[in-house]
């Protein structure tokens, strides 16, 4: 349910609908518009008696909306506005298309120091890298852990970068808190619900990645369960899905950023790197990303992709990058928006 409080609502009005909420065993999400204040109540509805409609009688109240979506504090009937996820000094969801870039795996020290300097030169405002890598095969290169976190917040030192760095286990949560800025949830945990919660009880902002068979409905859900513990900076990327097709490592739903910014109030940003597979495929996805409205990117880059331990295929080198970012430039102004 969204109680929409009337403009002239006192502060005391609000509080008094906010103890009802939770008496009535709801949580109570408040949103602080500049014209009034909307308190969404959310939580599981078995087993209590008590209509929230109920809650239209105390006095402030101009309206109680039911949401339709399953998806409740995602969706755009709950916040119509578009959320701005701030990330270090960088904010996601505004104007400016927001490029996350750097290597699959943060590898060694000239690596991630010589490949974020390139991205930052090159117009990239936020630094991607992995310490803790979900791979298929437990024989491969698994990342560096707290090592790999320790040179990224070298190479934020040096460029100025904040980082977005994923987590694997709940158990490591307060180590990649420590150093980064941004907690990535990977495509293969995008329905690890115990995990999801866990990122939801933190206060760091939350990239979700799109998991590999998951419809946006599912995907929403998953976003849904960051939110309902608390945690409203949550930014969404739509990074490929299975399909029957194997020319690519994956399907980039390109669909799936006009839809969710249609259902969402929340950031979406677009991974062409894993949308494609290949690094020759990632700049005119890049491009037809931000045409179709995405808020950011997040590209691999590898400074020799060549020796990468991870992704290289799909990894461009600094100077396609930066030949990325000039195209990108062309195709955000285009479509009203900047880089
Ligand atoms: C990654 O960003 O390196 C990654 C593993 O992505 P995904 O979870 O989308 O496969
Ligand atoms: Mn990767």
């Amino acid at each position: 349910m969204i109680i929409v409080m009337k403009s002239d609502a006192t502060k005391e009005e609000v509080e008094k609908v906010i103890s009802t909420v939770k008496e009535l065993g709801y949580k109570a999400h408040i949103i602080e518009g500049v014209l009034r204040t909307v308190i969404g109540a959310v939580g599981d509805e078995r087993g209590k008696p008590h209509h929230l409609e109920a809650i239209g009688i105390l006095s402030g109240v101009e309206k109680v909306v039911p949401i339709l979506q399953p998806y409740k504090l995602a969706s755009r009937e709950f916040k119509s506005e578009n959320t701005v996820v701030k990330v270090g000094n960088v904010e996601i969801g505004d104007n400016k298309v927001v490029v996350m870039a750097g290597p699959c795996s943060v590898e060694n020290e000239e690596q991630i120091i010589e490949t974020s300097k390139a991205v930052k030169e090159a117009g990239a405002t936020v630094l991607r890298g992995g310490a803790y890598k979900p791979r298929t095969s437990p024989y491969s290169f698994q990342g560096l852990g707290e090592e790999g976190l320790r040179l990224l917040a070298q190479a934020r030192k040096i460029t100025g970068l904040p980082i977005v760095t994923e987590i694997l286990d709940p158990h490591d949560l307060d180590v990649i808190a420590e150093y980064s800025d941004m907690l990535q949830i990977g495509a293969r945990n995008a329905q690890n619900y115990a995990l999801l919660r866990y990122v939801g009880r933190s206060n760091k902002p939350v990239l979700l990645k799109r998991g590999m068979s998951t419809t946006i409905n599912e995907f929403l859900m998953a976003a849904e369960y960051i939110l309902s513990e608390g945690n409203h900076n949550v930014v969404l990327c739509e990074r490929g899905i299975r399909t029957f097709e194997t020319a690519t490592r994956n399907t980039f739903d390109l669909n799936a950023i006009p839809v969710l910014k249609e259902k969402t109030h929340l950031p979406v940003i677009a991974d062409p790197s894993h949308g494609t597979g290949y690094w020759q495929y990632v700049t005119p996805m890049a491009l037809a990303a931000i045409a179709a409205g995405a808020d950011g990117l997040m590209i691999e880059v590898h400074y020799k992709p060549e020796i990468a331990q991870s992704d290289g295929g799909q990894s461009l080198k600094p100077s396609k990058f930066t030949a990325l970012m000039e195209r990108a430039k062309l195709v955000a102004k285009a479509v009203g928006r900047q880089i």
